[in-house]
């Protein structure tokens, strides 16, 4: 038998949190972006649950080619642009629509012998201060770019940087409304967070402002992007991953007993634990503090003391039942039907789901469900 710990992705729910975009940014398509191998998901293994998105949006071209290895013949939309000239070469090839960011991307072009004309999306930094033309430099790019024959069509992108937060997307939104005002194009805006929170107010149907294209990662995943504020089960998204592993040992401490590296768990009464397989070598965060929760045969309890590599230790008080073989879930849904969103693990660890998800590492065997 391998070790036990086995990540699920299920097909279902990958499909209704699509859903859910597309109700809360009805007139909008959405980009299913599944950078990062689809948040750690694999692109192979998501697939089959977002190929009804109206595109997919990755960054490295290699991905592209596999979205268009399993059949994909529509939008593929590179985030990040070209990174050298001749992955224009790829982009021609594989029908590409590629993010112009910086005046180095728009030089290849001019120089792209090319017999396919590009689509490209234009990116003005907004306040990011990441990629993308300022403000000011925004319509002299997209003059130039106008002028290319090598390029056949301009849209218009920006990313929000606050779209989770207090400060919000209107400060933003209004300086893409000032630069991208009277040119052509379709617009392409808002994350997981503005789709959610912002989606049926700022974002639609106010000229201009309204997002031709929504660009959704995060919760097409389960992850609520705005979390602890906000749950997942608040958006009405269901977890799109089940990192499960059994336990394999079990320990009954004494008063004054401690566990693992570093001593840091001391019992203060007669404990029984469980000895689980998954470690920070399996993509669980090491930094997860003894009390993370976790469930043990559907039930909620939590870890005690570091993870290790290989193996982390769980209180069985909640579960007395609970021996060799239990079900442990790290995250996602247990054989019982209990969930336990991979935000309160990230949350328990210092950081966000996204981080939970693109980690889970090569050696833990991953399954598709339903
Ligand atoms: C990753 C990314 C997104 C998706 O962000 P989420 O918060 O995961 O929804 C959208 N746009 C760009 C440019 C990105 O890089």
């Amino acid at each position: 038998m391998p070790r036990p710990i086995l990540a699920t992705v299920h097909t279902g729910a990958l499909r209704h949190n699509l859903e859910i975009a597309r109700e809360r940014a009805p007139d909008a398509r959405v980009w299913a972006v599944v950078k990062a191998n689809a948040y750690g998901h694999g692109i192979e293994r998501a697939f089959e649950g977002l190929r009804g998105a109206d595109g997919f949006a990755l960054l490295d071209l290699d991905e592209a080619e596999r979205v268009r290895a399993l059949g994909w013949r529509g939008p593929v939309l590179l985030l990040e642009g070209v990174f050298e000239p001749r992955d224009l070469e790829l982009c021609s090839r594989l029908g590409l629509w590629h993010t112009v960011h910086c005046s180095e991307q728009i030089d290849w072009l001019a120089a792209h012998k090319t017999q396919q004309p590009h689509k490209v999306f234009l990116k003005l930094n907004s306040g990011m201060n990441r990629l993308g033309f300022t403000p000011t430099a925004y319509r002299a790019a997209w003059a130039r770019l106008n002028a290319l024959p090598q390029v056949d069509e301009i849209g218009h992108m920006t990313h929000f940087s606050d779209a989770d937060g207090a400060r919000g997307i209107a400060h933003q939104v209004a300086l893409f409304e000032q630069a991208t005002e009277d040119l052509p194009g379709e617009r392409t805006l808002a994350n997981s967070a503005a789709i959610l929170r912002h989606a049926r107010s700022a974002l639609r149907g106010a000229g201009s402002l309204a997002a031709d294209w929504v660009r959704e990662g995060i919760a097409l995943y389960g992850s609520a992007p705005d979390f602890p504020e906000h749950s997942a089960a608040h958006w009405g998204l269901l977890p799109t991953m089940s990192l499960r592993t059994q336990v394999i040992g079990v320990q009954q401490l004494q008063a004054g007993d401690t566990v693992g590296y570093g001593s840091t768990f001391t019992a203060s009464a007669p404990t029984r634990i469980g000895v689980i397989a998954c470690g920070y070598a399996d993509g669980y965060p090491r930094h997860a503090p003894g009390g993370t929760p976790v469930l043990v045969d559907g039930v909620r309890t939590t870890t005690l003391g570091r993870v290790s590599m290989d193996m982390i230790t769980v209180d069985l008080t909640p579960v007395p039942g609970a021996g060799i073989g239990s079900e442990v879930v790290l995250w996602g849904r247990a054989g019982n039907g209990t969930v336990l969103p991979v935000d309160e693990v990230a949350h328990a660890a210092g950081t966000i789901a996204y981080e939970c998800v693109c980690a889970v590492a090569p050696r833990v065997r991953v399954e598709v469900a339903e």
